[in-house]
């Protein structure tokens, strides 16, 4: 956490914001709430507002890999190095007895035919994984540098402290819209929370709110996933499997991820394509080839994951969400009086919402972040 202090300000001591409303249970809103809570003690009252269920979307349906350092030389770098060692420190304080499954891990890149030919397997490989062309695997993150939670036990544990150590409310009901002054959101239902301060952390839906999408877009990306409960977890060692796989030859080459968890589960997720999330994240559908072929890999990867063989516990899809640069979006909306956004996390919002939560309640009630810069995320920028 060597990151220089931002300059970018807002509010003061001397003014302290007493009511601040978070829009969005996912992990986002989820560890902002905690941070803010948890500085602000008995000085403010956060309040978070969910239309469905909380780590409904993308936070419950991810994979949960943490990396230390695979940001570095990106912008983003300083926010995950800062994120990593604030999961570790957060699975100290929450993580026991097991409540979201926090673990080190190692992590390889493996070539993956779908032959199931194992004549060049290498011996070094965990028992479970099956193939041909393993031999070309490679180690590229070690229990120091690499680490899982599972996304939906965490969020919703970090939310549980956040109510029961420092009284955040969490209120059900979809925010229809922000008051620019930052006076209040009202939801759709006809309901107004007042607040001092509004976050607004929707994730892929950031944008149908006016205030947003006069300054940004943000998109989605749809990814399919399954989790599977092979018959001898046991056996299943703790490696996260980074593939390339061409389904057939001459085709395009993929690259699905395999994450054991100490759940005894086993989470594969596929690839991405761009869609328009619906209304609801309760009506997120998986398309059945994608899904079809996630057991493909499954069965390709290893013998014990086949379909036969096998319980499917899940079979899901949800939506990354993606500023137009691609860079997360962090900090106070130009133009509004009090009303901050902390979205566009793509593939790593797991991974750097301890440290988007942690930077912002700084922002929100020091007038500035030092855990991290968080100039380079500015919303400001998309005024240039
Ligand atoms: C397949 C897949 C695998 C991934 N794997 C990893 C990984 O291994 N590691 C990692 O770091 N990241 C991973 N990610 C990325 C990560 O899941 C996301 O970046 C992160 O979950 C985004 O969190 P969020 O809180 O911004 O959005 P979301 O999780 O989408 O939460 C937004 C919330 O807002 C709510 N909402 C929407 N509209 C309204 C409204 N009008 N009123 C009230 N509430 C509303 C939604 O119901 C939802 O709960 C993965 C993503 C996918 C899709």
């Amino acid at each position: 956490m060597d990151a220089e202090p931002s300059t970018t300000t807002a509010g003061s001591n001397s003014q302290l914001p007493r009511r601040i409303v978070i829009c969005g249970g996912g992990v986002i809103g989820v560890c902002t709430a905690y941070f803010l809570a948890s500085k602000g003690s008995d000085r403010v009252s956060v309040t978070v507002v969910e239309r469905s269920s909380i780590a409904c979307a993308a936070s419950g349906k991810a994979g949960g890999f943490l990396a230390l350092d695979w940001c570095d030389g990106t912008p983003v770098a300083d926010l995950a190095r800062a994120s990593f060692l604030l999961h570790r420190s957060l699975s100290d304080l929450l993580d026991g007895p097991r409540a979201y499954g926090y673990r080190p891990l190692s992590a390889l890149s493996l070539p993956l035919s779908p032959s199931d030919s194992t004549e060049s397997r290498s011996l070094a490989l965990p028992s479970w994984i099956d193939g041909s062309a393993v031999s070309q695997s490679r180690t590229i993150g070690t229990p120091e540098t690499t680490a899982q939670v599972h996304p939906q036990l965490f969020t919703r544990t970090v939310l549980s402290s956040a109510t029961a150590e420092y009284g955040v409310e969490v209120v059900f009901g979809e925010v229809q819209n922000v008051e620019v002054e930052g006076t209040g959101v009202r939801l759709r239902d006809g309901r107004i929370l007042p607040a001092d301060v509004v976050v607004i952390a929707l994730g892929p839906w950031s944008s149908r709110l006016q205030i947003i999408s006069d300054l940004f877009h943000v998109s989605g990306l749809k990814a399919h996933s399954i989790v599977l409960r092979p018959p001898e977890p046991a056996v299943i060692s703790p490696h996260a499997l980074f593939l390339s796989y061409q389904p057939t030859p001459g085709g395009k080459i993929l690259d699905p991820e395999v994450y054991p968890r100490p759940t005894g589960e086993v989470y594969i997720c596929g690839p991405t394509e761009e869609a328009t999330p619906p209304d609801n994240p309760e009506d997120i559908a998986g398309e059945p080839e994608s899904i079809a072929l996630l057991h493909q890999i499954a069965g390709t990867v290893s013998s014990h994951l086949k379909a036969s063989v096998a319980e499917t516990v899940a079979e899901q899809a949800c939506f990354l969400p993606c500023a137009d640069d691609k860079l997360p979006v962090i900090g106070k909306i130009p133009g509004s009086k009090n009303c901050y956004v902390a979205t566009g996390h793509t593939c790593w919002g797991i991974l750097n919402a301890p440290a988007t939560g942690a930077a912002l309640a700084e922002l929100i009630l020091e007038g500035r972040s030092t855990i991290v810069n968080l100039d380079p995320f500015s919303p400001a920028r998309f005024l240039r």
